[in-house]
């Protein structure tokens, strides 16, 4: 009996880190992911137009593979972060992902309820169109605007600073994300999809059950192969000026993550840049002279975050002394007082 559990225990724990550890490579034949082989193809040719306009004299390999952005301390801590993710995925995010469908649900049971059986009947075409439509858009506001909150509330940029450690870009390092980062943007996509889904699957008058999920639409696939993986790369793809205030080109990502102060805060939108022109926090790529961004935290922040454990541990390290330091001051004002 005992060895017989002991027996379920292994093979559940080999089968947990077995999942882990293929989901990194999963994601090259995942077309709703950004590293799809297909969609690296497209990112070799629009970095091979971006090698040819810049008229470097570099061979184009060594342009594109440099070790200084592939092999580089801060290239290293990605990819020890992403294993780490594809635990936590496995073990404290995949179990939840059934609570979008629990959310859909309910969303489309409380609409019968309000509104009664006989609404709006979208075709299947219809529904298509606009569900996709509408997951696009109110799933690239709320990116967008948890972005915003991360840079915006301190306890919150403790954790997004992981990201923005990266001293240099790689494809990869859109996978440098605190776990509790990881957590909060699984969180608001599991809540978005099951609204919309809700509201779609009610109006449609469940339609919604037979279009199978393509998961990956007509949007997220041109985003995606239009140099999404340049967004974090020295490849500075940039689009024209008019088109810089609708979406985000890759360049305008590299200004994101760049370590001069006049830059932060800034671009923070993921395909759309209207909500970034919206809050006043858009800059386009010809504002910035010759192109020219250095990577990081900046202010010699970068230090504190240049191994893997100092970029797990440090936001709780730094909360953990925030909190003790507003103590402290309440004790001392409180002693002045009396
Ligand atoms: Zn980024
Ligand atoms: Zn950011």
């Amino acid at each position: 009996m005992n060895s017989k559990c002991m027996d379920m225990s292994f093979h559940e724990i080999f089968d947990t880190v077995y999942e882990a550890l293929k989901l990194p490579f999963k994601n090259f034949v995942n077309p709703t992911k950004r590293i799809h082989y297909l969609y690296l193809v497209s990112t070799l040719v629009l970095a091979l137009y971006v090698y040819y306009r810049s008229k470097t004299r570099q061979n184009f390999f060594k342009f594109l593979f440099h070790k200084k952005v592939w092999f580089s301390k801060s290239a290293w801590i990605d990819y020890k972060i992403i294993f780490f993710n594809s635990f936590v995925k496995v073990l404290l995010i995949a179990p939840f992902l059934i609570f979008g469908l629990y959310i859909s649900y309910h969303v489309n049971e409380y609409l019968m309820r309000t509104f009664g059986y006989e609404s709006i009947k979208l075709s299947v075409t219809e529904t298509l169109i606009y569900y996709t439509i509408a997951l696009t858009i109110i799933g690239d506001f709320f990116s967008f605007f948890i972005h915003y909150l991360m840079h915006r509330i301190p306890f919150l940029w403790e954790f997004h600073k992981i990201h923005h450690s990266a001293t240099s870009l790689n494809p990869l390092t859109q996978y440098r994300l605190h776990p509790i980062e990881l957590l909060l943007n699984n969180a608001k996509n599991i809540i978005v999809f099951g609204v919309v889904t809700g509201v779609f699957d009610y109006l449609s008058n469940h339609q919604i059950e037979k279009i199978t999920f393509l998961g990956v639409n007509a949007f997220s696939f041109i985003f995606l192969a239009w140099g999404a993986n340049l967004r974090h790369s020295h490849v500075k793809l940039t689009y024209f000026n008019f088109l810089e205030y609708i979406f985000i080109s890759p360049f305008q990502h590299q200004i994101h993550h760049s370590n001069n102060p006049e830059h932060f805060d800034k671009n923070m939108g993921s395909k759309l840049a209207i909500w970034d022109w919206m809050f006043g926090t858009l800059i386009r790529s010809k504002s910035v002279k010759n192109r020219k961004v250095e990577f990081g935290l900046g202010l010699g922040d970068d230090k504190n975050y240049n191994t893997f454990w100092k970029n797990i541990l440090m936001p709780f390290y730094n909360l953990f002394q925030k909190v003790t330091k507003s103590f402290k001051y309440k004790k001392e004002t409180a002693f002045t007082k009396e």
